[in-house]
């Protein structure tokens, strides 16, 4: 059995937190590999060490003092060895780190040293080896992570436990790149994959994944257990305790993720698996959305006829660089959804191309949409689903302002008024979690 397994960033904020880390490795001895982020928040007024050094990248490139910043840092680390209880001198680390931002290295070489030093006292307090995944995780000069070196599997393999700092790699001539926030879970995927591991546990300050937000939801029940594809579906729409771009590798291995929690070891979190586990009788896995989209609705009669119609459109979007969420379609109407951020004052050119180019009856942009993802595997088999979702949604006096059903049936996706997101979820939750 060969586990990696993956701690953010509160779960290794100070020297208590890691203390439980370490048992949780200790406690299993397949838990062989494990992915570190930097330290995280201690508490909600609390900052997060990448977020400090990158403060502190900013203050260096703007030529202003730096040592606020840095002593922070510095104490920070210092406090989490002593309370550690382990002799180990980080100075010359950090001194180099030191040297490197003040002669100009780069905002990611900053950015990772939080996951770095991190890594550097976890594989000394657990007396294990240490890799550097700069030597390993290839990036293209642009900033995009490219493969891991066909070296890794065996560099890792060869230890009985080794950890590895997540959220980085190198380009060929070996400048640091990061990947996006958050995204140790990232590298943990990767190795994973890797090393053809048997689970991916990620383990973090919530006892898995919850059927809907929080706080919106008062309670919602966890998810013991759903698809890799399921998992993906949620974290795209919204749903915060995974990275999104994480459940590629480890879906493309067939690798299970165990989601788990930290300050709750012995719960069993949650489970994501390729097949779909007949266990849950549950119609619906989970609710998750996201606020401030637009709409472009284009209208003409006849579109269908016209080879070519939403290439045209997709390529007024392409050059002004806004990305396509999702595209709804009727006979004689297309709507595209988009970031609000993204349009924004780009709205009155693209409408002025997209006349000029189709030639439409009409073009209207409708901002302030909340697109809310209803996902589950068993909305399949089962009819009247949507039904339910929409009379549950018209029930609660909501309007429906657009309504897409992916090919997959896997999910069945609502764009209601930004102001009316929070009401449409609970209304949802309650007609399908009694
Ligand atoms: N430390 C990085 C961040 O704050 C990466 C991670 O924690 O996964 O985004």
């Amino acid at each position: 059995m060969l586990k990696v397994a993956k701690f953010g960033g509160t779960s290794l904020c100070d020297a208590d937190q890691i203390k439980k880390v370490l048992n949780i490795v200790k406690a299993d001895p397949a838990r062989r590999i494990i992915v570190v982020s930097a330290p995280g928040k201690r508490n909600s007024h609390d900052q997060k060490i990448t977020d400090l050094f990158k403060e502190w990248h900013r203050l260096q490139t703007m030529e202003l003092p730096t040592r606020i910043v840095s002593d922070v840092i510095f104490d920070r680390f210092d406090w989490i060895i002593s309370g550690l209880g382990i002799d180990f001198d980080i100075s010359e680390a950090l001194k180099d780190i030191q040297n490197a931002i003040a002669g100009g290295a780069s905002e990611d070489y900053a950015a990772s040293r939080g996951e770095y030093l991190n890594g550097l006292i976890v594989a000394q307090a657990l007396n294990c080896a240490f890799i550097d995944p700069a030597d390993y995780l290839l990036f293209h000069p642009r900033g995009h992570y490219l493969s891991a070196r066909q070296s890794l599997r065996n560099a890792l393999l060869q230890h009985d436990r080794v950890v590895v700092p997540g959220f980085y790699g190198a380009t060929a001539a070996r400048e640091i790149k990061t990947f996006s926030r958050g995204g140790s879970d990232i590298t943990g995927a990767i190795i994973a994959e890797a090393v053809s591991a048997d689970v991916y546990e990620n383990w973090t300050d919530v006892s898995g994944l919850l059927m809907a937000d929080p706080r919106i939801v008062e309670n919602p029940q966890g998810v013991a257990s759903l698809s890799h594809r399921e998992l993906r579906e949620l974290t795209y729409m919204g749903a915060n305790v995974f990275h999104e771009e994480a459940t590629l590798p480890v879906r493309r291995a067939g690798i299970p993720i165990n989601i788990k929690n930290t300050n709750e070891p012995e719960h069993s979190g949650t489970m994501v698996v390729s097949e779909s586990t007949p266990e849950t009788e549950r119609l619906i896995t989970g609710i998750a959305g996201r606020k401030n989209f637009s709409v472009i609705t284009i209208e003409k009669t006849m579109m269908n006829q016209e080879i070519g119609f939403i290439r045209k459109i997709l390529a007024v979007l392409e050059s002004h660089g806004i990305s396509i969420e999702h595209v709804p379609g009727g006979i004689d109407t297309v709507s595209i959804i988009v970031g609000n951020a993204d349009l924004a004052e780009k709205t009155d050119e693209v409408v002025r191309e997209i006349n000029n180019v189709c030639q439409p009856e009409s073009v209207t942009v409708q901002p302030n949409l909340a697109m809310i993802a209803i996902v589950g595997r068993n909305m399949i088999h089962t009819p009247g689903v949507a039904a339910r979702v929409f009379t549950a949604i018209a029930k609660a006096g909501i309007n429906t302002r657009l309504i897409n059903q992916g090919s997959s049936e896997l999910n069945i996706i609502v764009g209601v008024d930004n102001a009316m997101y929070e009401d449409t979820i609970r209304a949802i939750y309650a007609e399908f979690v009694k």
